[in-house]
């Protein structure tokens, strides 16, 4: 089965409207969007309830993206410290709504060569699992591929992390595509990833240069064709759109997908 749904839940008073609105449009994940701040407060545990209850009667699957500004891979160790904060508070609150995964954009080279950025930001990853098993919270960590070349979240990269960590991940075919100037299929993309039964994705149209990602545009309908064509019907997959209109790109995805089912 896929999943589709939209990057935003919505301000918290929204919340079960959204979920509600989604559900009606056959949408069924989502994934809330703490990327300029976690807005939802361990204190609000009458809303969080709603949420969560809401998710369930309707079937949603609800993710995290956690804040943008998140760097394990810094010089400075008191900058890792508040990153591993940040990802942490979204699995406490996260594990509060009963979210699976927690994604992130796991940091920057910093002018370090690619193993000792890679070696540094696993440590940080089995620090943080630590953490997480100790407070018995029910979420995993899920860092992205990512869409710029100077930036740490190549395939092979997440793909080591998730063998050396047992962290999940999250697959960005968008950041990928871009990230290798669209010299790579999403089927070629997708073969790294086949041994999964469970992909978390992300999927939007995206315009991209030299040196990768430049932004997140509306999700062209052929290339949604192309990349629904080549994933597989008997795995559970959640694709998050993040495209400007990510409700409507998401509802779009939907029905490509149900006209392939038939
Ligand atoms: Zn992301």
């Amino acid at each position: 089965m896929i999943r589709f749904g939209p990057a935003g839940l919505g301000g918290v008073k929204e919340a079960v409207s959204n979920l509600e609105r989604y559900a009606k449009l056959g949408l069924k994940a989502c994934e809330i969007a703490f990327t300029y701040g976690i807005y939802i407060k361990e204190s609000q545990e009458k809303e969080i309830k709603e949420i969560r209850d809401t998710t369930k009667k309707l079937d949603i699957e609800l993710s995290i993206h956690a804040p943008y500004w998140i760097n394990l891979n810094s010089k400075e160790k008191k900058k890792i410290e508040e990153s591993k904060k940040r990802i942490l508070d979204c699995c406490k609150i996260g594990d509060m709504l009963g979210v699976n995964y927690i994604v992130f954009h796991p940091g920057y080279y910093s002018g370090m060569d690619k193993e000792e950025t890679y070696q540094n930001i696993k440590k940080e990853i089995l620090e943080m699992q630590q953490e997480i098993k100790k407070n018995k919270w029910k979420v995993k960590l899920a860092p992205e591929t990512t869409g710029k070349v100077n930036v740490f979240g190549s395939i092979e990269e997440i793909l080591l992390l998730v063998k050396e960590t047992s962290c999940f991940f999250t697959l960005d075919f968008a950041h990928l595509l871009a990230r290798n100037q669209g010299k790579i299929s999403y089927k070629e993309i997708y073969e790294n990833f086949k041994g999964f039964n469970e992909l978390h994705c992300h999927f939007s149209g995206i315009e991209f240069g030299e040196k990768g990602e430049k932004n997140h545009k509306i999700t062209p309908e052929s290339e949604l064709r192309k990349l629904l064509e080549i994933l597989p019907k008997n795995k559970n997959i959640v694709i998050i759109n993040e495209s400007p209109s990510p409700v409507q790109d998401s509802v779009k995805a939907l029905k490509i997908y149900n006209q392939f089912d038939r």
